[in-house]
């Protein structure tokens, strides 16, 4: 190869590798600024994603929970209040509990779900464990949650929309024991497939 061609190729090949360098670094500046644009988009949304994910999986749980507080109920369709003890950590259903009281008339569905876990528990971790029931707890119901220390409850219908189908109840709310009660932090949730268990308590 003579010295004229050869320069001559180098020149182009050369002229070559500089567009390529600038059209290389021009794509590259432009898919980090595009991932820098939509990244955080796409972040946002997956997360979002997965937090309303996380909310039906939460919520289908506590309905399945429910649910079995309902089946509960239905042993005595004229008291339809039932309870389920859960093991919040394992998802263990502990113990269950409907309404007794035509033969004892402090055995409601919370209270015999309570002494059925302490019966048949030897060892009792009462912080793990979270209550479902068909109705807001009594105050008598509600100081056994807390002095037992279960964490949460779940309930359905209110104690107002209880009292105004005429049920007999005391009227202090499941929330108002547990502010009055400094030694526990009892969350308490209302509201839990209440179509449902209104239904339970209007057809009774
Ligand atoms: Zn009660």
């Amino acid at each position: 190869m003579d010295k004229q061609l050869f320069d001559t190729q180098r020149n182009h090949q050369n002229i070559f590798y500089r567009k390529l360098s600038k059209r290389t670094l021009l794509t590259n500046w432009l898919a980090i600024l595009t991932a820098n644009l939509l990244s955080p988009n796409l972040e946002a949304k997956t997360v979002k994603k997965e937090t309303n994910k996380e909310k039906n999986t939460s919520r289908n749980i506590h309905e399945y929970y429910m649910r079995l507080a309902i089946k509960e109920g239905k042993n005595v369709p004229k008291y339809p209040f039932g309870a389920v003890i859960v093991n919040r950590l394992t998802g263990e259903i502990v113990s269950k509990g409907y309404n007794q009281s035509t033969h004892n008339p402090i055995l409601h569905g919370e209270i015999v779900a309570i002494n059925n876990c302490a019966k048949h528990k030897i060892k009792i971790l009462w912080s793990e464990l979270d209550l479902y029931s068909t109705a807001e707890p009594c105050p008598m119901c509600q100081s056994a949650i807390e002095w037992a220390g279960i964490k949460n409850v779940y309930y359905g219908s209110s104690i107002p929309f209880l009292q105004g189908l005429k049920w007999e109840q005391i009227n202090i709310r499941a929330q108002e024991v547990s502010d009055r009660t400094p030694f526990r932090n009892t969350k308490i949730i209302g509201g839990l497939l209440e179509g449902e268990c209104n239904k339970l308590f209007l057809t009774a």
